[in-house]
Formats: structure tokens, sequence, C-alpha cells
């Protein structure tokens, strides 16, 4: 495998889809435009939905780009060497234009000859068909074809291989995935691609939108057949490079080292430090592409403002237990603008705004953090002496509402220390100081706040939407 750094991945990817006819098209805000039922922008194909959809691309019908995403679904396990919140996304797209007789040969010749894979380590999965939907033989066929031998194609179930549709109705279809053998050994007889154990690693994902599926919940094959692919460049570059992490490679070493010498320390020195370090890393990170984005917001209670303002106070808090005084996340922002400036021009337009929100928002936490740790400390004390385990909804509403701590602050603190927290309590406790203060806009604040995971619930309402493209990159490689 050729170890290729993420800036020469994205430029080989755009360039031989170019080379195949493509047309580059930028990619989008992480905020997205016209759909209100996420927060961000989750995948290289959620921007182009609509087109998929069936609305004409003004750039043609053979698209292809890079893509910032952010998934925080899974906030609370970045720490761990695996999970980030921002990623990058590279794709393709058939707009009712070539179908699988191109993209599985075009897919092959990318793994094997650009980017180096030895064909013996590749194994792929196709769908193994249902009641109305034949299996799909024909994908299984290409790659044979190509040189894949029948052991090492996997027909899989709706479950692993199947995408869609968007909404009820709509285009869906079968997906193909590329699998890397890792080499580690397997961990029983029916160790095969899509298993967790790592031996395998999901390197691309051909979705192929052939059906359309109807009112009656028919899937009827259409005559305008799509293409849509994912490949997550932090991951495939970990792989490559034969890390065992994405925090080995040079997308976030760099941001590290930042973070080492302003605290101190070496990264890979101490478990505990690097958790820190990883989630500073990850957070400023984050917190940079959605301040510096072309449609950035800033921290605040509601929406993209309030995951970005968990972002940030996280980070901070994270800065405290390394023994960071003082402000330094636009420090960390300054390197995270340095790696990625060139290719989102965006970040270096809005440099000063990334780093004056950044400082303005780590000041306001600063100044309270300590004190909310210091009653937080003495709450769980008192409660330990009666046998108290549960943080009462109206004492997580005080810490919210005197020391700015997220709701979601207070539970990490409560389960480091092994309590929990009545989160209807503190709902309640909020609800009440809303109606009291009448301030905020009705209806903002049942997310984010309310049920302690907004990102979540945002995408449980799209899951339908993007079911397969959330599992295109999974955050663990
Ligand atoms: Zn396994």
């Amino acid at each position: 495998m050729k170890p290729l750094k993420a800036d020469e991945l994205r430029k080989k990817f755009i360039d031989f889809f170019v080379s195949k006819g493509h047309t580059q098209i930028s990619g989008a805000s992480v905020i997205p435009e016209n759909d209100p039922t996420v927060l961000f922008t989750t995948a290289g194909m959620h921007p182009l939905v609509p087109y998929l959809l069936g609305q004409p691309h003004p750039a043609g019908t053979r698209l292809t780009d890079y893509q910032k995403c952010i998934r925080t679904g899974d906030i609370d396990s970045v720490g761990d060497p695996h999970h980030l919140t921002c990623f990058e996304m590279l794709g393709n797209w058939s707009l009712g234009d070539y179908f699988k007789k191109e993209m599985i040969p075009w897919s092959y010749e990318f793994l094997t000859k650009e980017l180096g894979i030895d064909p013996e380590k590749l194994s792929v999965t196709v769908f193994e068909g249902e009641e109305g939907i034949p299996r799909d033989t024909e994908s299984a066929e290409i790659w044979h074809s190509l040189g894949i031998p029948y052991e090492r194609i996997y027909f899989m179930p709706r479950e692993d291989n199947w995408w869609g549709p968007a909404g009820e109705t709509g285009p869906c279809g079968p997906d193909t995935e590329m699998f890397i053998d890792t080499g580690r050994p397997a961990c029983g007889p029916d160790c095969k691609p899509g298993c967790g154990c790592g031996k395998y690693f999901e390197i691309w994902n051909d979705v192929l939108m052939g059906y359309n599926k109807n009112k009656e919940g028919q899937f009827v094959e259409m005559e305008r057949k799509c293409i849509d692919t994912g490949m997550g460049i932090e991951r495939t570059i970990a792989i490559l490079q034969g890390k065992k992490s994405v925090y080995e490679t040079e997308v976030m070493q760099p941001i590290l080292k930042r973070i080492g010498e302003l605290a101190g320390v070496e990264y890979g020195k101490d478990d505990k430090t690097d958790i820190s370090m990883r989630i500073i890393a990850d957070h400023i990170r984050t917190s940079t592409f959605i301040l510096g984005d072309q449609r950035g917001c800033t921290p605040s209670n509601v929406g993209q403002g309030y995951i970005l303002r968990r972002l940030i106070r996280r980070a901070v808090r994270n800065g405290r237990h390394l023994g960071i005084q003082g402000t330094f996340l636009a420090k960390v922002a300054e390197i995270v603008i340095d790696l990625y400036g060139a290719p989102y021009p965006e970040l270096l337009q809005n440099k000063d705004k990334v780093f004056d929100e950044l400082t303005k928002e780590e000041i306001k936490f600063s100044e309270t953090l300590e004190k909310g740790e210091k009653q937080f400390e003495k709450m769980t004390f008192f409660m330990e002496k009666q046998g108290i385990k549960e943080i009462a909804g109206g004492s997580a509403f005080k810490l919210y509402d005197t020391f700015g701590f997220p709701i979601e602050l207070t539970q990490e603190l409560a389960a480091e220390k092994g309590f929990t927290v009545d989160v209807k309590g503190f709902n309640e406790a909020f609800a009440k100081h809303q109606e009291l203060s009448r301030t905020a806009e009705a209806g903002q604040f049942k997310s984010g706040l309310g049920d302690h995971s907004e990102e979540t619930t945002a995408l449980h309402t799209a899951t339908h939407l993007l079911h397969a493209a959330l599992r295109k990159v999974p955050l663990r490689p």
C-alpha cells in the first residue's frame, strides 16, 4: 500500500475521477442549507441528495468532491484512539449516467493502482437479495472478472448492503463494499467483512441506486440509476500508512504536538494525558471547522451553536486536566488552520473569527469552571455521606444556570465519580426557568438541553435518510 498523506489521497481521488469524465464540485458547508432534520452535514452524499432524487445538477451527471463532515453522536467516545467528530469524505456520483459496469472496475483500479493495495488483500460484499429484489450476482460477476475470487465475495443481507430510500419512498438500492484484510487473525470461523473484530477494514462503499420504493412498499427497478460512493480520508490514510490510529497520522500529530507544548507533556507517554490531548485535538479541530465554515455559527444555547459550545467547554476542561493555565484554544486552532487552509480556504478567510470566538468562549467558561467544579465537589461530598447517588435535577440546573455547565458536562463529572443525574428533573427545572424568564423563543430549547443529546435526536429524525451514509464511514476504524 502506498503510505499516502491526506493531501495526496484527496488529490489522487479527485484527479482519478476527473480523468473518468467527472466534474469536481466544491464541498458544501458543514451546516446543511436546506435540511432542518440534521444539524450538520454528516456525509459527502448529504448535500447531493436532491440531485440523487432527480433534480438536475448544474455541473452535469458525473461529479466528484471532498466534503468536510461532522458527526457528534459519539462525542462521549472521543478520547479513545479512534473516534473523531469531524472528518473529510471523498465521493463520486453518477446522476443517471454510468452504473455498476463502470463503477466497480474503477473502484478496483483506484484501490489497486492508485492506492497500491494488494488485490490479494481485498474482499468485497454484495447484496444477497430478498423477495422481490434479485441477488446482485451482476456485481459479484464484475468483481470476479476483475480477479477477486468467489471466496472473497460475500453476499450480505439488507442490514449490511442496502441504502435508502431517503424518505418513505424514492430511489434506493444495494451497495457493494470493499474491505482490506488487515492481516490480523480471524476472530472465529464466522469472521468476515463487516465483523467488528478489526480484521477487515471497510475502505469504500459504492451505493448502486437502481430501485424506486413506491407507496405500496414495492421496489421497482428504475430507468435512471445513480451511483453514490464515499471514502473517509482520515481512516483511509491511517490504514495506508500502517498506523493504528488516526491520531498517529499527519493530520492529528501537529495538533497533538502543539497541545503537548502548551501543557508540557508528550503524546504517547501516558494514557490519561493522551485521552485529554485527543479530546482537545478533536474538539478544537471540529470547532475550527464549524466557526471557520462559510455558514459558520458561534457558541450559543441552541442547535449547532450548542454543540459548538459543548465541544469548546469540553476542550477547556481537558486543558485544565493537563495543567494548561490561561487561554490556549486559539493556539491549537492555529495549527488546524495551517493544516487545512489550503483545501478549505474559508478557514483562512475566517481565521480571526475562529480565534476570537474560541477565546471569548474560553474566557467566559474558565471564569466559572473552577467555581462550578468546587460546587460540584461540595455537592457530591454531602451526597456521598448520605448515600445518595443521583444528582437532583435542580442541582444540575444550578450548575447550568450559575456556572455554565452543559448538562452533559455535569453527567460526565457525575459518571467519573460514580453518580447519575436526574435529567428529567433537569429538564423540568429548565422548562420552568424558561417559562419564568420568557427570554427564549418557544420551541428552540426543546432539543439539546432537553434530552442531553440533540444531535442524536436529530440523527434519529434523519435515520431513514442517512442510514447507509452513516455506515459508509464508521467513526471507528
Ligand atoms: Zn472477526
